[in-house]
């Protein structure tokens, strides 16, 4: 393929040439520095775990990053055995291959230093990621960014073990609302398959998941279900968790997980809104974030959080502000509004 070929109109390489090009590293490359998104998901932490299993496997010096502030890890997380990990990047970072995972721009990741990689390998599904690396492998199509590691896996002939085939079907399932999202096709399940046939016990996976939560995490739902406000005839579904309603559930940040698709499941529902006052120790009080979801592609979520200096996918995305309640629910309203019913051009 020529370098012309490659290139597609808007500029951007096909992504049979970008994994040619992370192959390509990972082959020859000997060091590398794993990282994902802030919060990291199920998406951002098996993709993670994945790829350290991956590289361990090539024989490759592999450390994954995850800052401070992001552990412990959700509970649902924690059987992720995340052996060797560093929480601050490592001095020799101009020598090693820092890999990207999950993470659709770069100031979704604070640790600004892992810029000065010798490559920077950004893997990613997210359509709007803002191509930030030295190799952008940006597969939109994807389900999830394990997806993505997965495809890579059987490129460099690594057959995975139960603890790395699990780490990838943690991605798959959490990403795709087990298989019940619009990014659920025929690829997701063909994965599945696979990494079930590798030794995934799925029920296992299911429990340490979606199972043993804490009452706390229960309790937050149902103050959220009891505050639940609907906006032009039901369009915008929202609910608003104040730093107080966390302290009243005794519940951590990352349990306000799932509340979202409850939201999104009432009738006449075109976008939910979950927004969450961010607690002082997710460094920032006074800031609010942002998840929004659509029920269909009538409205593109990924727009609007984009205007806030967010981003996602069409159907899930966020942001993080500093609005008030009232004149996030306006922008909001208005957003959705512009979409949905756009004004009529002027004559
Ligand atoms: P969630 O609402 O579950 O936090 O995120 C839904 C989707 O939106 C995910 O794909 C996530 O990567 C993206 N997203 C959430 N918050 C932000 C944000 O602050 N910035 C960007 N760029 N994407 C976000
Ligand atoms: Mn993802």
């Amino acid at each position: 393929v020529s370098e012309e070929e490659s290139i597609d109109g808007a500029g951007i390489e096909s992504t049979e040439v970008t994994r040619e090009r992370v192959l390509e590293r990972i082959r020859e490359d000997s060091r590398f520095v794993l990282a994902a998104h802030e919060g990291p998901d199920g998406d951002a932490l098996g993709s993670l775990v994945a790829m350290q299993g991956l590289l361990t496997a090539l024989g490759k010096d592999s450390r994954m990053f995850i800052a401070p502030e992001d552990l412990p890890l959700p509970y649902e997380y924690r059987f992720f055995a995340l052996d060797g990990l560093i929480q601050a990047p490592p001095a020799d970072i101009p020598q090693r291959t820092v890999v990207f995972l999950d993470c659709g721009n770069i100031d979704r990741n604070s640790a600004i230093v892992l810029q000065e990689g010798k490559h920077l390998l950004n893997i990613d599904h997210h359509h709007d990621n803002t191509r930030f690396g030295t190799v952008d492998h940006v597969v939109p199509d994807a389900s999830c960014t394990a997806e993505i590691v997965w495809d890579l896996m059987h490129g460099l002939g690594v057959r995975p073990t139960p603890v790395l085939a699990r780490a990838l079907y943690v991605g798959l399932i959490t990403d795709t609302g087990r298989f019940m999202y619009e990014n659920t096709g025929p690829r997701a399940h063909e994965m599945a398959a696979d990494l079930i046939g590798a030794g995934v016990d799925v029920q296992d996976v299911y429990r340490r998941l979606y199972e043993e939560m804490p009452p706390a995490k229960l309790a937050l739902l149902a103050l959220a279900l009891s505050q639940i406000q609907r906006f032009d005839s039901g369009e915008l579904t929202l609910a608003a968790l104040s730093a107080e309603d966390f302290q009243h559930a005794s519940a951590q940040d990352s349990y306000s997980e799932g509340i979202i698709d409850h939201l999104r499941s009432i009738q006449g529902t075109k976008v939910a809104a979950l927004v969450r006052e961010l607690s002082d120790s997710e460094r920032g009080s006074g800031r609010r974030k942002v998840s929004l979801r659509a029920t269909d592609d009538d409205v593109d979520v990924s727009l609007i959080a984009r205007e806030q200096g967010g981003g996602g996918h069409r159907r899930a995305a966020g942001f993080t502000t500093t609005l008030e309640l009232e004149p996030l629910i306006a922008f909001l309203r208005g957003a959705i509004a512009a979409q949905l019913h756009p004004a009529p051009a002027p004559a």
